[in-house]
């Protein structure tokens, strides 16, 4: 406590001293937060409104096992700075402001949802970085929503390489077949919604992969809630 009190809150953006939370307004407002209207099963952004139910190219070619993606907001230099920050430099503090925007951005899907996975930290990796920045941003979430946590559900079961720097089809072998649900956590699964929760979709190679070991454990559905999305640039509409 005595530290906090002589140490102010810089910002993780532009290091000027904040109240509280570790973003300042100026930074604040530069994020790209995710609005409707977006592609209702990925949640990419589209240019203008095509009415209801219309999908994205993307998820027309190439639909994901999971049902829905919905993004806090688009990965750019601010969110990758707050993404980092969280990750590798122990700026924990950033975690509940960051859980509250998903919570908003995914309020719909958490609405109709059992419970809430993080994507695991294979235990090696894990061990060396001692923080899942995944696990962090789902307790804020069950804070704000009532989804209950389930932590221990989806395990790791090989390593994988870094996603970054890989291909789309590259990032897809790296990391199918690397979740299971444990045995022992089968029952907490099967018959619910589940809502996968990550700190950035790329690809989606990775949040792809844990939908499918839960639907294999037979979940009722799984839904995708990540911090921040890449997003090519605005793009309209089938
Ligand atoms: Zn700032």
């Amino acid at each position: 406590m005595a530290l906090d009190i002589a140490l102010p809150t810089l910002c993780v953006c532009c290091r000027e001293p904040v109240d509280g939370e570790g973003l300042c307004a100026g930074c604040w407002s530069k994020l790209s937060f995710i609005a409707p209207p977006y592609c209702p099963r990925l949640g990419i952004p589209f240019v203008y409104d095509p009415g209801p139910d219309m999908l994205s190219m993307e998820a027309i070619a190439d639909p994901p096992a999971y049902t829905r993606a919905r993004a806090a907001v688009r990965f750019d230099e601010v969110a990758r700075t707050l993404v980092h920050a969280l990750k590798y430099q122990d700026r924990t503090d950033l975690a509940p402001a960051m859980g509250r925007w998903m919570a908003r951005a995914g309020h719909e899907l958490l609405g109709e949802a059992d419970i809430l996975v993080p994507v695991p930290l294979h235990w090696r990796r894990g061990w060396s970085r001692r923080y899942n920045q995944s696990g962090a941003l789902a307790r804020t979430i069950e804070r704000q929503s009532g989804v209950r946590l389930k932590g221990d559900v989806l395990r790791r079961i090989r390593a994988t390489e870094q996603q970054v720097g890989l291909s789309r089809s590259q990032r897809a072998s790296n990391v199918q077949g690397a979740f299971q649900v444990s045995s022992d956590a089968r029952s907490q699964v099967q018959g619910r919604r589940v809502v996968v929760i990550d700190d950035v979709l790329t690809s989606g190679a990775t949040v792809d992969a844990c939908a499918r070991a839960l639907l294999r454990a037979k979940a009722a559905q799984v839904d995708v809630l990540v911090f921040a999305r890449v997003v090519d640039g605005p793009r309209p509409p089938i």
